[in-house]
């Protein structure tokens, strides 16, 4: 499965949190992003990197560097609250943008807008904290290979099986990552448990 759940205690204590009905929106942006941290850490684990000399106070050694450019994409809006992690862990990082809604009757994904830099031969994270039905993170994917990146990640907080199976069925070469794999989605495309509408929660919308 390309599915890694990233169960590190820090990761479940603060998805309890962002589950809390009660956890108010300038918290709730503060914890997305602090497990954005721990989710992209994780996500980059695999990134390509070589081994360089490196002259320390004291001696010659070898140590490693990152090799190979990085694209972050954000899926808007829910994914702006993850992308701050990427620019902190990444300062070098191109930033892309893919606008996706989804039709709430049709439960399908309308493209309102997409603005990507030049992704050939380099490593993308999609970021998109809710893998519902799939239908946004696959159009996202499908945009993104146009282009010919040497690979895409994807990175959310919460996947649903339905998501997943879309994946893997649409996009199988995508590693995904997500601080937990939940039950089912309702009929309104909500995951359950879940943690209700991401964006509604980080900007305060409801
Ligand atoms: N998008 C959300 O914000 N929440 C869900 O549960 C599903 C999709």
């Amino acid at each position: 499965m390309a599915l890694t759940v990233v169960d590190h205690p820090l990761s479940q204590h603060l998805l309890t949190a962002l589950r809390d009905r009660t956890t108010p929106p300038p918290v709730f942006r503060t914890l997305t992003k602090r497990l954005a941290l721990a989710l992209v850490l994780e996500a980059a684990r695999t990134l390509p990197w070589e081994e360089v000399e490196v002259e320390t106070p004291l001696e010659r050694t070898t140590g490693r560097v990152l090799s190979g450019d990085l694209v972050a994409v954000p899926i808007l809006r829910a994914g702006l609250g993850m992308l701050e992690a990427v620019t902190e862990l990444f300062p070098e990082v191109a930033v892309g943008y893919v606008g996706l809604e989804r039709d709430e009757a049709s439960l399908l994904p309308q493209s309102y807008y997409r603005k990507l830099p030049p992704v050939d031969g380099r490593h993308v994270l999609v970021l998109d904290p809710m893998l519902a039905t799939g239908g946004s993170g696959a159009a996202a994917c499908g945009a993104i290979k146009e282009g010919g990146p040497a690979s895409i990640r994807f990175v959310c907080v919460v996947a649903a099986p339905e998501g997943l199976a879309r994946m893997e069925a649409e996009h199988p070469d995508v590693e995904i990552f997500a601080a937990s794999l939940d039950r089912q989605l309702n009929d309104r495309g909500y995951i359950l448990p879940g943690l209700g509408d991401f964006g509604d929660r980080l900007f305060g919308t409801t």
